[in-house]
């Protein structure tokens, strides 16, 4: 979360990037349009357009996340100007260009996952409307990421903030203010506890003196496929020029960045929202309606990303640090991958994506057995033929019962069946 700052006024001397920056990006010259534009950024911060023009310039170059933050930055700028003292109004044509875009950068990132009908859904359903802002929630890759309700409460970790300036103990409970904000504002569906074993912790809250870059408060979500792994918070005491923050302000940023560390992974574009991109005068120390609305109907979405298996955050590390070491074995020698594999379902045996990696190894394991038959038969070596057959047979039936087999599965159990056949008579 960042900061509510004044717009400074600025002389437009500098106006010329960003007159060049049009210019290339109308030769499509991206590349350089996009230096003028952020030189132009670093003389007028709050130069919307640039912004803009910078959102299209990576939409044309096919940088997809960039676009986004691009055009996500016009909406809080835009939005800002409600505040300004010199009586601006918000853009309404710039903000309604910058949100058709997000949609389309939005709609764009799905199609490169090949993310789920379901995000497309989301965004055809939800996208402009007025009442939440479930589309700007989603991961970057359109993904839906929230806890699994089955596992609530969620467990809570509150660090000490001894030794960081401007600290002192009555700030942690902005923490247990905002679990209980959240938990209200869900239908009481998110839970939470705190915990004093910071190892079994879902959230880690940590204090520090300040950010740079406009920042009080920041929640590295951190996920391995399709796993949450934790979701920390860190808070600031003092704004980045050094002034202490307020108990109230540290409260709606603690509530801020729960709001993130639940699965909210954007901004709301409306100021008065307690997940606007920064902090302003018309935010409450509490969710307006569109907050609400907004979680409960992520929670109601069908998670992506989850934590819907027993192990701690710390397992899950690890089974995904296993199942790292086998894909790089995976094409070379899928016997040593599968062998990485299996110690990663003993540690968690309800990970689909082991499940998923245990069939691939296998399926290559019966692709090595059937070409290794092949050599045989034509070395006229009918007996190693058969037992090479016979093992591709045995690991393509076993496949073939799973879901999780790989697509060619039936049709090499089909060819397995044959060569053995063939190497039989
Ligand atoms: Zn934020």
């Amino acid at each position: 979360m960042s900061f509510f700052s004044a717009i400074l006024c600025l002389a437009d001397a500098s106006g010329s990037d960003y007159i060049k920056g049009q210019n290339a990006y109308k030769a499509s010259r991206y590349g350089y349009a996009i230096q003028l534009f952020e030189k132009d950024l670093k003389q007028r911060p709050e130069n919307s357009y640039s912004y803009f023009y910078l959102g299209l310039c990576y939409a044309k170059t096919n940088k997809k996340v960039l676009a986004k933050k691009a055009f996500e930055k016009v909406l809080e700028i835009e939005n800002m100007k409600t505040f300004s003292s010199k009586g601006e109004r918000p853009n309404a044509v710039l903000l309604k260009k910058a949100q058709k875009n997000i949609a389309v950068m939005t709609n764009r990132q799905i199609k490169a996952t090949g993310n789920t009908q379901k995000a497309k859904a989301i965004i055809q359903t939800h996208a402009g409307k007025s009442d939440n802002y479930l589309t700007h929630a989603l991961q970057s890759n359109g993904k839906v990421a929230h806890w699994a309700l089955s596992k609530m409460p969620l467990k809570i970790y509150v660090s000490s903030g001894q030794g960081v300036p401007g600290w002192n103990s009555s700030m942690n409970q902005t923490v247990t203010y905002a679990m209980g904000v959240w938990h209200r504002a869900s239908g009481k569906k998110i839970k939470f506890k705190l915990t004093r074993n910071r190892k079994e912790a879902d959230i880690v809250v940590k204090w520090r003196r300040s950010f740079g870059h406009n920042r009080v408060g920041v929640n590295p979500f951190e996920s391995i496929g399709g796993h949450i792994v934790r979701s920390d918070m860190i808070l600031a005491t003092s704004y980045p020029n050094g002034k202490p923050l307020g108990y109230n302000e540290i409260q709606g940023t603690a509530i801020h960045e729960l709001g993130h560390a639940l699965g909210v992974q954007g901004h709301s574009p409306y100021p008065e929202d307690v997940m606007f991109f920064s902090k302003n005068p018309i935010q409450g120390n509490t969710l307006t309606l569109r907050d609400k609305k907004t979680i409960q109907l992520l929670y109601q979405q069908k998670a992506d990303i989850t934590n819907g298996t027993n192990v701690s955050p710390s397992q899950t590390k690890q089974v995904y640090g296993l199942i790292t070491q086998g894909n790089q074995e995976l094409t070379q020698n899928p016997g040593r991958a599968l062998s990485y594999y299996q110690k990663a379902y003993r540690i968690d045996p309800r990970n689909k994506d082991v499940a998923k990696s245990m069939a691939i190894a296998r399926y290559n394991l019966g692709i090595q057995a059937m070409n290794a038959g092949v050599n045989a038969a034509k070395r006229q070596n009918k007996a190693q033929a058969r037992v090479k057959f016979q093992e591709a047979v045995r690991l393509f039936e076993g496949l073939s019962q799973s879901s999780t087999a790989p697509s060619g599965t039936a049709q090499n159990l089909k060819d397995a069946r044959r060569n053995l056949q063939l190497v039989s008579q």
